[in-house]
């Protein structure tokens, strides 16, 4: 089981079940959120259990982003068609055993940094 917050810990989560898709996004609103590169992976909706109040953002049509009120930290990310979610790798406690599989988005990436890893990557 995976645990994790928001800065302030008003906001804490629990991940069980599989965890998938470990990727590195670099895509303009990504990067705005989070104000660098937003790491998450996705599991079941069901399978991730949030306790604390947090406020969701439509930066899209298509998804949702949800934040901690009180800190700003950035969580979770979910598509309305979806039944998964993703949330932040940043904000978990602890060793994940989780490791990075790939990038995605690098066709948004910033022209600030280097991705200098041998992660596969995804334009988009
Ligand atoms: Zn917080």
């Amino acid at each position: 089981m995976l645990r994790g917050s928001c800065n302030c810990r008003g906001v804490t989560f629990t991940v069980r079940g599989e965890v998938r898709s470990v990727s590195s996004c670099h895509c303009g609103q990504c990067r705005k959120q989070s104000g660098h590169v937003w790491a998450s992976a996705v599991a079941e909706q069901p399978d991730i259990e949030i306790a604390g109040d947090v406020r969701w953002y439509a930066a899209s049509p298509i998804a949702q982003r949800g934040f901690c009120p009180t800190c700003g930290a950035f969580l979770f990310w979910k598509h309305k068609d979806e039944t998964s979610m993703s949330f932040a790798l940043g904000a978990l406690d602890g060793p994940t055993g989780l490791k990075l599989q790939k990038h995605i988005f690098v066709a948004d990436k910033g022209d600030y940094y280097e991705i200098a890893d041998d992660v596969p990557q995804r334009e988009n």
